[in-house]
């Protein structure tokens, strides 16, 4: 993966999202559990959905690759409507799904390199 190691956005679906490394009080009044390594936060309608991903994920390439996937997968849920599907367990399905995919796409990277 070539995850920028700035501020950028990804297209998910119709929104163009924010991902924004960031350890400071933004950061921290989103953080409801602790100090998560990352975050898809959607609580404010007027930005929109955005991904943040703590900053020391900087020096963390492979599991920086991991977070950003898992929360594209809650990105991919909100994008798509999952969020709104009665009885989902959607940390369980974003944690599966990120993990399978991340890794298809690691072990062929012929198919998904532009
Ligand atoms: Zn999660």
């Amino acid at each position: 993966m070539n995850i920028p190691t700035k501020d950028f956005k990804v297209k998910v679906g119709g929104f163009n999202v924010p991902v924004m490394y960031r350890d400071d009080d933004e950061y921290t009044r989103y953080a409801r559990d602790g100090n998560p390594d990352g975050m898809f936060v959607t609580v404010d309608e007027l930005r929109g959905p955005r991904i943040f991903l703590h900053a020391s994920l900087l020096k963390q390439p492979n599991h920086r690759d991991y977070v950003f996937f898992h929360e594209l997968m809650h990105c991919a849920c909100y994008a798509c409507g999952l969020k709104s599907a009665p009885k989902l367990n959607e940390e369980y399905i974003v944690h599966s799904l990120a993990n399978t995919l991340l890794q298809v796409i690691k072990d062929n990277p012929k198919i998904f390199s532009s």
